[in-house]
């Protein structure tokens, strides 16, 4: 059996591992059951290609994608590996093949679709073969949250006990829940080896900002960077095709792409963004999946994303040839109040509605962070980092203030109405102006009446937003945005915690100079 280091270079051509891929190979080939988490071409597969052939014995690999296992069958076999696919797709010639290689003892490489498992015969074919390793790519497939899940996933976990083999699972998704159901449905609970790396892009400068005129706000990003190929998400079809509009008309090539177009006119975008330079395509989330563009250089959402997630997997479209790349992300109230509105209308169950907030949460807490923004989205995805020196917040550190009294006049505002009013009555109340609706329900003889005159309106705007950002208040989609308080507001509340706020985030929206608490 060949070293690893010889096989990456002898083998596969690589001068040296990547980052993190040479610990996993360690630990495979220790025989040690193992999760590996690394995004979309982080190079997962060598993980389990290159122990495969420094193990005796065949490995068995459980993937979803016929295409993707075609392809890197035909790319081990011209490398000289043993390697052999059973798929729908195959030949009887291919059949053939596979199945003398396993009875005379040489291949080492099996590809396997998951469905393969519900017939036992698969399972005393891997028998027979003497399978030493089960590696399992997608194995978010196993996973009910996901929206991947593939029902015949759930068979792996009998196969390993059948075989009693090690397993490496392999998967670009790194919330927590999955990665829990992973653990529970692929290793029967018992935690592998986990391993968490190479989310960082560095080459990507990251930026949010607070949404005030986002029609300006994008093109004059776009016209600071003319020329380049850019993308624009927005969170509707029709914002798509204005703003693809308005870049034409400030003289900019750019189109709109969305899933309710024709998949004829889809394919067309895609093919002139990828030929054309400086094209801008405004998108909605629909447009990315097949897009394999190496130069994108900026990214922008003129809406904010639907979790911290997608907002991952949108930027990271930016700047694959490592190249610097930028992205800017605008948010609002309004963005906030949608996308909790979505989840609350959904399909889905408590629990799941309960984790898309904690995701949309995250993403929140990452618009209103108070330092590095690279460091806490990594955080989030489990990785340890430094202050990163390539985003807003480390260029220019924001200043932070004490808003915890602001907060609590602005809670017990919402909570002296009976939490049934949205953020612009509040703001009335807390700025003692009076009007019909405050007259009318006696709102103007709360003691919460004007305790606010020390800031602005559009300074409390910004306090209730960044409110929302921690998700101490949300508004309830069936009362019009009527602001409820969370949990987490209770201890702030009762003067048991305190909270900081971000200084221009309030002073930007402003005339009068913010109190410093
Ligand atoms: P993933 O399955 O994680 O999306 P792949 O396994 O397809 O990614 O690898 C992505 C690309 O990186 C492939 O083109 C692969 O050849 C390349 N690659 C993987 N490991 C290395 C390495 N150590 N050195 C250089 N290139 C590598
Ligand atoms: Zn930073």
């Amino acid at each position: 059996m060949p070293a690893p280091e010889e096989a990456l270079a002898s083998v596969f051509g690589f001068r040296a591992f990547r980052p993190g891929q040479e610990e996993i190979v360690r630990a495979v080939l220790a025989g040690r059951d193992t999760l590996a988490i690394m995004p979309t071409g982080g190079g997962k597969s060598l993980c389990y290609q290159l122990p495969a052939l420094c193990l005796p014995g065949l490995t068995v690999v459980i993937s979803p994608l016929i295409a993707l296992m075609r392809d890197q069958v035909r790319s081990l076999r011209e490398a000289g590996v043993e390697a052999g696919a059973l798929t729908s797709g195959n030949t009887e010639e291919e059949t053939e093949a596979v199945f003398r290689a396993i009875d005379e003892g040489r291949l080492k490489l099996l590809y396997m679709a998951p469905e393969r498992l519900a017939s036992g015969a698969a399972v005393s074919l891997l028998r027979r073969a003497g399978t030493g390793l089960i590696a399992v790519d997608e194995a978010h497939c196993v996973s009910a949250w996901g929206h991947d899940f593939r029902p015949d996933y759930l068979r792996i976990g009998e196969l390993k006990r059948a075989l009693n083999v090690p397993l490496a699972a392999f998967t670009a998704t790194a919330d927590e829940e999955t990665r829990a159901e992973i653990v529970t449905r692929l290793f029967e609970g018992r935690a592998p080896e986990t391993f968490l790396r190479g989310f960082d892009r560095p080459n990507i400068h990251l930026a949010f900002a607070p949404k005030d005129n986002p029609r300006k706000q994008i093109l004059d990003y776009a016209a600071a960077r003319r020329g380049q190929s850019g993308i624009v998400y927005c969170a509707s079809r029709a914002r798509t095709e204005s703003l693809a509009q308005a870049l034409r008309e400030a003289g900019h090539p750019a189109c709109h792409y969305h899933g309710g177009m024709e998949a004829e006119d889809r394919r067309e975008v895609e093919a002139r963004f990828q030929r054309e330079d400086g094209l801008i395509v405004v998108a909605t989330v629909a447009f990315g999946m097949g897009i394999d563009k190496p130069d994108i250089r900026w990214v922008a959402h003129a809406d904010l994303p639907k979790s911290i997630e997608g907002y991952y997997q949108e930027i990271g479209r930016a700047g694959r040839d490592g190249a610097p790349a930028e992205t800017l992300t605008l948010y609002g109230p309004d963005d906030i109040r949608l996308r909790r509105t979505q989840i609350d209308e959904g399909l889905a169950p408590p629990d799941r509605k309960a984790a898309d907030h904690a995701r949309l949460n995250a993403l929140l807490g990452l618009a209103e962070a108070t330092g590095c923004r690279r460091q806490r989205l990594l955080a989030y995805f489990g990785e340890d980092s430094q202050p990163c020196g390539n985003c807003d917040l480390c260029e220019h550190p924001p200043e932070l203030f004490d808003g915890t009294d602001a907060v609590r006049k602005a809670l017990s505002a919402a909570l002296r109405t009976g939490e049934s009013y949205g953020a612009g009555h509040l703001i009335e109340i807390l700025l003692g102006n009076t009007n019909d609706r405050i007259r009318a329900r006696g709102h103007d003889a709360l003691p919460t009446f004007g305790v606010g005159r020390e800031l602005s309106r559009p300074q409390w705007q910004a306090v209730f937003r960044q409110m929302m950002g921690h998700d101490l208040v949300r508004p309830d989609a069936e009362r019009h945005g009527a602001l409820v308080m969370t949990e987490r507001a209770r201890p702030i509340l009762r003067g048991e915690e305190r909270i900081t706020l971000r200084h221009d985030l309030v002073r930007r929206a402003q005339s009068k100079p913010v109190a410093k608490a």
